[in-house]
């Protein structure tokens, strides 16, 4: 290597996943789309996962689970699986701690018991904090049986990461549908989970968590699931006369951490830049929905200085996972 060339960063990705398979047994009645082809990676915690990582430069995972059936669970099935889970992730973290990290799932049909098995893997597993995906139930996070995981989030001073799950089968059906057959992505990640996802902040923000809980950390993925280029007009029309006035630019700026997760785009991540600073931005792939290599060479070419990229790459990461 040139002398004039800087060492390769250390890097972390944190929106990287692992299906359990006896969580996704109960998926076998769910159309779960590409996930079959990525079965193979999806259920390594080992040598392919580390394989990959190594081929791209990746040094360090913070594993999730994918989208799962987990959260429409009855309570007491949920708490279970979620606990067993938790348990086998850790094991596989154990095996490789210079390597990977965890966020919890959680059983939010028992909001109680999502809180304790939070506080449970933070405390005892060393669990950087949970994720959550799209609704449970087909109830949205911002109601307030589900504040007790806020809660206990604030107190732990841990993340909770908002992923996007899939639309309910109403917007499905009204927004979607008619061009499922030929676009199967327009549901998921190409659109619907965006939409899905970017109302939950939304809400998230107008319920009034985080004036409960001052301190709260959000984390949400692809590039901030549209909000960062949206957050100036909603701010400005929610506050126009005849509504209940909102800081709701402040409180995004204040609680939201976002990442890079399947979306490599410099002016994406430029308005990003801009509405929000560096120190919000973290580098992620989203690992195996998307490959690492891309992600890679896209953070090659990105024109910030070389402090920044070391930000996005592992600073950020290090102060909001204290790893
Ligand atoms: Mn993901």
């Amino acid at each position: 290597m040139p002398s004039s060339e800087t060492a390769k960063p250390y890097v972390i990705a944190l929106e990287e996943h692992y299906a359990d398979p006896a969580v996704m047994a109960r998926a076998a009645s769910r159309p779960m789309g590409r996930m079959a082809g990525l079965q193979n990676k999806l259920n390594d915690l080992g040598e392919v996962r580390l394989g990959e990582m190594d081929a791209a430069g990746i040094d360090f995972q913070v594993i999730s689970h994918a989208p799962s059936p987990m959260q429409q669970l009855d309570a007491s099935e949920a708490r279970t699986l979620a606990t067993q889970a938790n348990d086998r992730l850790h094991d596989a973290v154990d095996r490789n701690p210079d390597r990977f990290a965890a966020f919890a799932g959680l059983p939010t049909p028992d909001p109680k018991a999502a809180a304790d098995e939070l506080e449970r893997t933070v405390t005892r597993l060393g669990f950087k904090g949970a994720m959550i995906h799209g609704r449970s139930h087909e109830e949205f996070h911002d109601l307030q049986k589900f504040w007790p995981i806020y809660e206990r989030a604030q107190y732990l001073d841990v993340p909770i990461y908002i992923h996007p799950g899939p639309p309910h089968p109403a917007v499905q059906q009204a927004y979607y549908a008619d061009y499922l057959a030929d676009y199967p992505g327009l549901a998921s990640a190409a659109w619907g989970f965006t939409i899905d996802t970017a109302n939950q902040v939304v809400r998230m923000i107008l319920s009034g968590l985080f004036d409960a809980y001052p301190n709260l950390k959000i984390i949400v993925g692809h590039m901030g699931e549209g909000i960062p280029f949206l957050v100036d007009r909603i701010d400005e029309s929610l506050n126009r006369p005849g509504g209940k006035p909102i800081p709701f630019k402040r409180i995004f700026a204040e609680h939201f951490w976002i990442t890079t997760s399947g979306h490599f785009s410099t002016p994406a991540l430029m308005c990003a830049l801009l509405e929000l600073g560096i120190d919000r931005i973290l580098f992620s792939v989203d690992w195996p929905y998307v490959d690492n290599l891309p992600g890679m060479q896209w953070m090659a070419t990105l024109p910030v200085s070389s402090t920044d990229k070391e930000k996005m790459f592992n600073a950020n990461a290090r102060a909001l996972l204290k790893l």
